[in-house]
C-alpha cells in the first residue's frame, strides 16, 4: 500500500515552560512522514522549501523512506515559519507568527508515480492547495485523510468547505472542531462536520486522547499519562501520519481496523512529546512502538 503525505516542511520557533527551541525543523508534513515511515514504505511526499531548509533533514527523510520526488525546492526563497509559545498547562498554545514564505505561491504538482496513492494524508496547509492534489490524483484513494487548523478557518473558509466536501476524514483538535462547527459539545460538533462531507472524524484532545466518530458508532483512544511533556509541536501530526501509516500497512478499513490505527497513532504521538522538533521520532524502532502501544491497551483494559 502506498501513502502520499502533503503538508509544510517549516522551520519553528518555540518556546515551552521548558525552554527554546528556535529555527528547528517542523513542519506537518515532516512529522507526518517521519511516523508513517515507522509503517508503510515509501511514504510519498509532496511539499515546498526555500534553499535555506537543512540537507541534512531531507537526507534524514530520504533514509527513512520517505520518496522526495515531490519536493520543490525554491531558489532564493524562504522556508514556511511558524512560531508558537506553550501556556504553562502544555496543553494549549498561541501562534506568535506565521510567515507562508514559500508556500505563498506553491504551485503543487504530483510527480506521474505518485498519482495514485492507496492512502492519502492532506496535512495542514492552504485548502486550495489540498485541493489542487487531489485533483491531479487519476484513481480515488481508498482514503482521503485532511488535517487543518483556525489559521485556515479564519482566512480561506470557502476554499475550505470546497475542499472538505471531497475527503473521507477530518482530523482536527477540539477546539477547531468547535469553531468549524459553532458546537461545543464534540458529538453534536462531529455530526454537523459530517454534513459537510466526511463520513470519519477524529477530534484530538492533546494530552486527553482523541475520538473517532463514524456513522452513529464513536471510540476514545486515551492518552498516555506521561511524566514529562517537553515539546507538543507536530504532536497532532504525528499522530495522524502513524494513523495513517498503520492504516496503509495493514490496509483494514473496518472501525475495527480504524480503532487499531488510531491506537498506533497515539503512541507516535506520545514518543513525539518527548523532545524538542523532531528529535524522537528519529530513534524509534518496531520494539518501542509495540511496546507503548501494549502500555495504551494496557491503560484501558479492564472486566465488565
Ligand atoms: P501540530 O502541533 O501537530 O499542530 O503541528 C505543528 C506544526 O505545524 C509546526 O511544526 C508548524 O510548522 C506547522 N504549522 C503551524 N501553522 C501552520 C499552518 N498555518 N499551516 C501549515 N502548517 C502549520
Amino acid at each position: 500500500m502506498s501513502l502520499l503525505a502533503v503538508g509544510t516542511l517549516a522551520f519553528d520557533d518555540i518556546e515551552t515552560p521548558h525552554g527554546r527551541a528556535e529555527m528547528v525543523v517542523g513542519g506537518a508534513c515532516t512529522y507526518i512522514a517521519l511516523a508513517a515511515s515507522y509503517f508503510v514504505q515509501p511514504v510519498q511526499l509532496v511539499s515546498v522549501v526555500g534553499d535555506d531548509f537543512p540537507e541534512s533533514t531531507l537526507d534524514d527523510l530520504r533514509s527513512r523512506g520517505v520518496d522526495l520526488q515531490g519536493l520543490q525546492i525554491m531558489e532564493g526563497k524562504k522556508s514556511f515559519y511558524w512560531a508558537g509559545k506553550y501556556h504553562r498547562d502544555l496543553n494549549s498554545r498561541d501562534t506568535l507568527d506565521t510567515q507562508l514564505n514559500v508556500l505563498a505561491d506553491f504551485n503543487p504538482i504530483v510527480p506521474p508515480a505518485f498519482r495514485k496513492p492507496d492512502f492519502l494524508m492532506l496535512g495542514n496547509l492552504t485548502p486550495q492547495i489540498q485541493m489542487q492534489v487531489i485533483d491531479q490524483l487519476e484513481e480515488r484513494p481508498k482514503l482521503i485523510a485532511l488535517d487543518t487548523m483556525n489559521f485556515w478557518m479564519n482566512s480561506a473558509w470557502d476554499d475550505l468547505m470546497k475542499v472538505i466536501k471531497r475527503i473521507d476524514m477530518l482530523i482536527i483538535n477540539d477546539e477547531e472542531a468547535r469553531q468549524l462547527s459553532g458546537e461545543h459539545a464534540l458529538l453534536k460538533a462531529a455530526n454537523i462536520i459530517h454534513e459537510m462531507g466526511p463520513k470519519y472524524v477524529v477530534i484530538k484532545k492533546g494530552e486527553h486522547g482523541a475520538l473517532l466518530f463514524h456513522e452513529g458508532k464513536t471510540f476514545f483512544a486515551a492518552g498516555l499519562p506521561l511524566a514529562e511533556v517537553i515539546d507538543p509541536t507536530g504532536a497532532g501530526d504525528t499522530f495522524a501520519g502513524g494513523f495513517m501509516g498503520a492504516l496503509a500497512a495493514r490496509g483494514d478499513l473496518s472501525f475495527a481496523g480504524m480503532k487499531r490505527a488510531i491506537i498506533y497513532g497515539s503512541a507516535m504521538a506520545s514518543f513525539c512529546v518527548e523532545k524538542f522538533s523532531t528529535e524522537r521520532l528519529a530513534d524509534l524502532d518496531e520494539n518501542l512502538i509495540r511496546e507503548r502501544v501494549e502500555q495504551f491497551a494496557e491503560l484501558v483494559n479492564f472486566q465488565v
